[in-house]
């Protein structure tokens, strides 16, 4: 089958490109998902509908061509699916969440700039950060990343070189990019929660989330200190949900991961920074355990885990700041005073 789509567009003896067919493209980006469902079958009966005999199809022919030797292969012009679905992801994800929370880190182990501190979320606490417990973190998040997350992105690949729609070189449109994103971040609340919750249970809180609570007071680079079994049901599998269902193409989810990451570290940095989103609700969860265990709240209060949440100070801070002025100095804790 393979070898007639190679040969079919010199036998067509069709003329160099001119122009692409937006209707055409389309049509090629259904049929190459119901080629892949149908192994292959579909291509020929494609080929056919899309009238291959007219001229100024070349370009279409290419990509189908193309899309043919992405399903049998994994390669896509050159640009093999190890690297879309596990190089590149892993280095962006690594690499940002190095140089983001190196910043957070900087500031936790210099305490400077000194007009930065008064964003922090609990101040007072890892001013600066004890360096047994920053040895141990560091340890723990490069095994994470490089002996659990690498695998796991490898086995990811496994499953998109599958599922991903059409040739690399047919990019989603804005709207399905934003789809997909909001899709994949739906799925990962109900993934992250739900596991939440599960590794909050006494049983299995005792020998696996602990570790993860050992920090009270989080900061930025804590996001992925946890331990693997965590690591791989609450942090990693959640955000490939969406990924998995909508098809996704690898650039969605480079967007994806990178928003994912820095939302993370954004989350335990235990910094309330202007225009950023508010980390409150997970810095809460930290402090006190037993609320606030989604990503974006959607299921706390679903479920009425973020009762205590809502009733306490650091509610009326959990907003998009939009001075410079910090939200402890907006919405000052409450002293209650003795008569
Ligand atoms: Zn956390
Ligand atoms: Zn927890």
């Amino acid at each position: 089958m393979i070898m007639f789509v190679w040969s079919y567009p010199e036998a067509s003896g069709v003329g160099p490109v001119t122009w692409v067919d937006t209707d055409l493209l389309l049509k090629l980006e259904t049929c190459s998902g119901r080629a892949r469902h149908n192994h292959g079958e579909a291509y020929t009966s494609a080929l056919i509908e899309l009238g291959w005999s007219e001229a100024g199809k070349e370009h279409i022919a290419i990509e189908l061509v193309d899309c043919a030797r992405w399903y049998v292969t994994g390669e896509s012009s050159g640009k093999d699916s190890f690297t879309l679905w596990v190089i590149v992801p892993f280095t962006l994800t690594t690499v940002l969440y190095w140089t983001f929370g190196g910043f957070y880190l900087f500031m936790d182990i210099t305490e400077k700039p000194a007009f930065l501190r008064k964003y922090k979320v609990q101040p007072g606490t890892n001013e600066p950060v004890e360096d047994e417990k920053l040895r141990k973190l560091l340890i723990t998040v490069l095994f994470n990343q490089f002996g659990i997350g690498l695998p796991m992105a490898t086995l990811n690949w496994t499953v998109m070189r599958e599922r991903s729609l059409g040739p690399v070189e047919l990019y989603p449109t804005p709207i399905r990019i934003l789809f997909d994103l909001v899709v994949c971040l739906l799925l990962q609340e109900i993934g992250f929660y739900y596991s939440h919750r599960l590794l909050h249970h006494r049983l299995l809180y005792k020998i696996i989330h602990k570790k993860h609570h050992e920090w009270t007071s989080p900061i930025a680079i804590s996001a992925m200190y946890c331990h693997p079994i965590e690591h791989v049901f609450s942090n990693l599998m959640p955000p490939f949900l969406g990924l998995y269902v909508m098809r996704s193409h690898p650039a969605t989810a480079w967007i994806w991961f990178s928003i994912a990451i820095l939302a993370t570290l954004n989350d335990h940095s235990d910094y309330h920074f202007p225009l950023l989103p508010s980390p409150e609700a997970h810095d809460f969860h930290h402090l006190k355990f037993n609320n606030c265990f989604g990503v974006i709240g959607l299921l706390d209060w679903l479920h009425g885990t973020d009762k205590m949440f809502r009733a306490s100070r650091a509610f009326d801070r959990h907003k998009i700041s939009l001075t410079v002025a910090s939200q402890r100095e907006k919405f000052p804790d409450i002293v209650k005073k003795s008569l």
